[in-house]
């Protein structure tokens, strides 16, 4: 299958199940048919060494592929030197974590810088990461760093921007596109099959890792993510259509806040059903 489907960290009905700990989130999304489980340290690594072997083993078991959001601290694009310090110590402590839960991809956002031009916070995110490989090149090992599209206007990350980066050692990087947030920063012009394909096209990668949620937004950007069907943006059709028309290999995490493990069925099963179809009309 060229894409596979699962859930950035565990849903309300996991821990409402009885579970307490991730270590049996690997058994659960298992049964729901999902490949894939993005581990959020978002808020912060608060994690043993001990349970992070443990969830690393529980979900090669299952085969399940783990990647990881390194925390919302990061921002390599400040000014100020101890954020960026910082943000190093994160992406180091993510990669270390990384490697002991048998992760293969750190996603994480740029960052931000209020009343500066895009051009210096895009020169110096790019200044940073060339520094970061030359100097942390043994603990990144075969894992891949994933930066993401961004949610508001203010933080850099647009598609170009993300792919500036990724171009510093494409080996290395890879762009994480989160259509939701790529549909709220562009005011909900993401309608239909086509433009999920323009983006696809400026891409031009054949591997993706993708967050796909729906979501409200205001003039500024994203406001909240949205569970899938409630009526809110993007159309899921056309951009399951879209990754099927084009051949595009992709992890798509589904980042519903309390309901993700079942939005990443719903778009499994709708991506099913789409390939059959597809694959009939042939
Ligand atoms: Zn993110």
């Amino acid at each position: 299958m060229n894409l596979i489907f699962g859930p950035a960290g565990n849903e309300e009905l996991f821990y409402n199940s009885g579970f307490k700990s991730t270590v049996y989130s690997a058994k659960y999304i298992t049964k729901m048919g999902l490949f894939a489980f993005e581990y959020p340290f978002t808020h912060g690594i608060r994690l043993s060494d001990e349970t992070a072997m443990k969830i690393g083993e529980a979900f090669s078991q299952e085969r399940i592929r783990l990647s990881i959001h390194a925390p919302y601290y990061i921002n390599i694009a400040s000014p100020n030197p101890e954020i960026v310090e910082k943000s190093e110590k994160y992406l180091i402590r993510s990669l270390q974590m990384g490697k002991l839960m048998n992760a293969d991809r750190i996603i994480f956002h740029p960052g931000s810088s209020k009343k500066e031009d895009r051009k210096v916070l895009l020169d110096r995110s790019i200044a940073f990461l060339k520094n970061f490989i030359d100097n942390n090149i043994e603990i990144i090992g075969g894992i891949k760093l994933c930066p993401e599209t961004h949610g508001k206007k203010i933080s850099i990350g647009d598609i170009d921007e993300i792919l500036r980066m990724c171009k510093v050692y494409p080996d290395i990087f890879l762009p994480t596109i989160d259509f939701a947030h790529i549909y709220a920063v562009n005011g909900g012009q993401l309608n239909n099959e086509d433009d999920f394909t323009r983006i696809f096209e400026k891409l031009n990668y054949k591997e993706l890792h993708i967050h796909f949620s729906q979501i409200e937004f205001n003039d500024k950007g994203e406001i909240r993510h949205r569970s899938l069907n409630s009526g809110f943006g993007p159309p899921i059709d056309a951009f399951l259509s879209s990754l099927i028309t084009n051949h595009i290999k992709a992890r798509v995490i589904v980042e519903t806040p309390g309901t993700q493990s079942k939005d990443a069925k719903i778009l499994l099963d709708r991506y099913l059903e789409l390939e059959g179809k597809n694959g009939k009309s042939l």
